[in-house]
């Protein structure tokens, strides 16, 4: 499935605008933090960036935050049977930071 310049391994996604930003591979947080690995075997991508899924690591600059794993806040879309991380994603204790991705037009529920 492709949309653009994007190409997808799985179904749910829109470029219309309804759900949430996907995350990929080095976006930031709110604390300024990164995420650090995907959690995928990088066959699903956007714009050449292998997409994060649940279970992938984002690392915080913060003091005592450390690098934590990301709980998604999609509930329909999957890659391999894990969710898709998202805007809104939440970094785990005692981190906190909520992923915020820059928007790229590509979207999941
Ligand atoms: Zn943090």
């Amino acid at each position: 499935m492709e949309f653009g310049s994007a190409t997808f391994g799985s179904d749910g996604f829109s470029s219309s605008g309804t759900g949430k930003l996907v995350a990929l591979l080095g976006d930031s947080s709110d604390h300024n933090g990164h995420l650090i690995n995907t959690n995928q075997d990088n066959t699903l991508v956007v714009e050449g960036v292998p997409v994060c899924v649940a279970g992938c690591m984002h690392y915080c600059p913060i003091v005592g935050h450390g690098t934590q794993p990301v709980t998604p806040v999609t509930i329909k879309s999957y890659h391999n049977g894990k969710l898709i991380i998202t805007y809104g994603a939440m970094a785990a204790a005692p981190c906190n930071a909520v992923i915020q991705p820059p928007d790229r037009h590509v979207y999941v529920e």
